[in-house]
C-alpha cells in the first residue's frame, strides 16, 4: 500500500516548506504549508484509493440521504445568497451528492446540471430533480467553454484531487458574468471541534479528521490566493452554518457559534476563521467587479 501514496505540493504556494500539523496514526498525514498556513494531506493515497473510498461512502443509500437532509437549511440559505448575484441560467453543481441544492434552483429559471462520483447517487439525483449529473469528475465531464452561469463546489472541495486544475476548469466552463461559489468550513473551527476535548465532549471520539478522505483545509485567505491563481477574483464572503444536529444541546450550541461569528464577521472577516462555515462567491478576473 505504501507505494501506492503520493506526495503534493501546497496547492498555493507549490513546493514550500511545511509542518507535520496531524498524524492520526494513518499511512497518511496532514502537513501545514508555514507560509500560506493551508493544511493539505501529504503523503496520501492514490487517486483510484480515494475515488474508491468517496463512492463507497456517498453511494446511494437512505443513511446518505439523512445526512444529506441536516444540510439542507444550510443549503437553502446559500442559494438565496448565491440567488441575490445571479438570477437565472444553466447552473452547475460539483460533487452534487443526492442533488439537494437543486431544489432552491426553480426548473422554471434554472437549467440544472451535476457531476457526482457515485453513479448510483447520480443517477437518484438526475431523476429526483430533472437534472442533468453525470457521473465522475469535474474534469471528466468535458463540458463546453463558457457554458454556465452559476457553478457551485458546495461542501466537497476538500475533496478535489487537484484543486487549482479544477478552478481552472471552472474558468474555462464559466461565462463571462458567470458566479462561481464555494463553501468550505472555517479553518480553525474546524480544527478546534475536530480534535482533543472539545471533539470528544461533541461526538465521543478524540479526532474526526481524516487525513486519508479530505485533503484540504483552506482558510478564506489562502482561498483567495488559490482563487487568484486560477483567474478569478472573490466579491463576496458570508458566514454559513454547520448541519442541523440530531443533539438539542449540540444543536443549539452550533447555531449560537453561527450567529455569533455572523455578527462578527463583518469586522474583521478577512483574518476570521471561525466561522462554521463560509460561502465565497467570485467572478472571473478578466471582468471588472
Ligand atoms: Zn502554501
Amino acid at each position: 500500500m505504501e507505494s501506492e501514496l503520493e506526495y503534493v505540493d501546497c496547492p498555493i504556494c507549490g513546493p514550500s516548506p511545511t509542518r507535520i500539523w496531524l498524524n492520526d496514526g494513518k499511512l497518511t498525514r496532514y502537513v501545514q504549508c508555514k507560509t500560506c498556513q493551508t493544511v493539505y494531506s501529504s503523503p496520501r493515497y492514490a487517486k483510484k484509493f480515494r475515488h474508491a473510498q468517496t463512492i463507497a461512502t456517498w453511494s446511494f443509500s437512505d443513511e446518505m440521504l439523512n445526512i444529506e437532509s441536516k444540510r439542507r437549511p444550510t443549503l437553502k440559505l446559500e442559494a438565496g445568497l448565491i440567488q441575490q448575484h445571479v438570477r437565472h441560467g444553466r447552473m452547475l453543481d460539483v460533487g452534487c451528492s443526492a442533488g439537494d441544492f437543486f431544489d432552491f434552483f426553480p426548473k422554471t429559471k434554472w437549467e440544472r446540471f451535476g457531476v457526482e462520483l457515485s453513479e448510483s447517487t447520480a443517477a437518484y439525483a438526475s431523476e429526483k430533480h430533472s437534472a442533468h449529473v453525470i457521473a465522475g469528475t469535474l474534469r471528466d465531464a468535458q463540458f463546453p467553454n463558457d457554458y454556465f452561469d452559476l457553478i457551485s463546489m458546495i461542501d466537497m472541495f476538500y475533496y478535489a484531487d487537484d484543486t487549482l486544475a479544477d478552478l481552472v476548469e471552472t474558468r474555462r466552463l464559466l461565462k463571462t458574468e458567470g458566479v462561481l461559489a464555494i463553501e468550505i468550513a472555517g479553518q480553525a473551527y474546524m480544527f478546534a471541534r475536530s480534535r482533543g476535548l472539545v471533539a470528544f465532549l461533541l461526538e465521543k471520539r478524540w479526532n474526526r479528521l481524516s487525513s486519508d478522505s479530505h485533503l484540504y483545509w483552506f482558510n478564506p485567505s489562502g482561498l483567495s490566493l488559490l482563487l487568484n491563481k486560477a483567474g478569478f477574483q472573490p466579491f463576496e464572503w458570508y458566514v454559513a452554518p454547520s448541519p442541523q444536529q440530531e443533539n438539542l444541546l449540540t444543536n443549539s450550541l452550533t447555531r449560537l457559534h453561527y450567529f455569533l461569528l455572523k455578527s462578527l464577521s463583518s469586522r474583521s472577516f478577512k483574518s476570521l476563521t471561525w466561522a462554521p462555515k463560509y460561502l465565497c462567491l467570485a467572478r472571473r478576473a478578466d471582468v471588472p467587479l
